[in-house]
């Protein structure tokens, strides 16, 4: 079965001047949309029809088949990054995931600081990611379309692309300024507490 290109979980005007409908229909709309119509133009030959798409990124990563690879991990990251973000409320963490975050942080603040120095530091295209290793949290970061999937002990929490397609049209280049606008005010925080039961992959999974 093909994959889909799932729905944003939000209006595409909700996220207001933080991330503008023009980026969306771009990013969702035709970059999202072309990784999941390229993976499903190379299921058939590859053999790969009727797997789920963690198994087609993983068959792709054991094979060493990067254009398999690069298209697959990438409806799933896309796919995990627009529940990671929603309309700006106020939203705070809360619960088990603050007391985490107050361990291992010190502030939510501190959090959101530490994750976007590793976004604005990561060279060139990639991913800036809050995980759970063991129990506890950590941040890291991961190049072009790599994903937690195939890195053991890596339990995706949040993630904030930082390709420049993520970002150009609203902030031109500057990423330090997309950084902070998203992880400050859109964070789906209830969706990153969700995912402390170790099961994000099942949320961007499909097939
Ligand atoms: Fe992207």
């Amino acid at each position: 079965m093909a994959f889909t290109l799932p729905d944003l979980p939000f209006a595409k005007d909700a996220l207001g001047d933080f991330m503008s409908a023009e980026t969306l229909d771009y990013h969702h709309g035709k970059h999202h949309k072309a990784y999941v119509d390229k993976t499903n133009g190379m299921l058939a030959e590859k053999g790969l029809e009727g797997a789920s798409l963690s198994e087609v990124i993983r068959a792709a990563k054991e094979r060493g088949d990067k254009g398999l690879f690069n298209n697959s991990a990438q409806i799933w990251n896309h796919s995990f990054y627009w529940q990671c973000l929603a309309p700006a409320q106020g939203q705070k963490p809360t619960g088990k995931l603050a007391e985490l975050i107050d361990q291992g942080f010190g502030s939510t603040t501190n959090l959101i600081g530490k994750l976007k120095e590793e976004a604005v530091g990561h060279f060139s295209n990639g991913w800036a990611w809050l995980i759970l290793d063991q129990g506890a949290l950590k941040i890291t970061s991961l190049h072009d379309a790599d994903t937690p999937l195939v890195h053991e002990g890596m339990k995706p929490l949040l993630t904030l692309d930082v390709w420049e397609h993520a970002y150009y049209i609203d902030y031109r280049n500057a990423r330090p300024d997309f950084a902070e606008k998203v992880l400050s005010n859109i964070v789906n925080w209830d969706f990153v507490a969700q995912n402390l039961d170790g099961n994000g992959e099942s949320r961007a999974n499909q097939g």
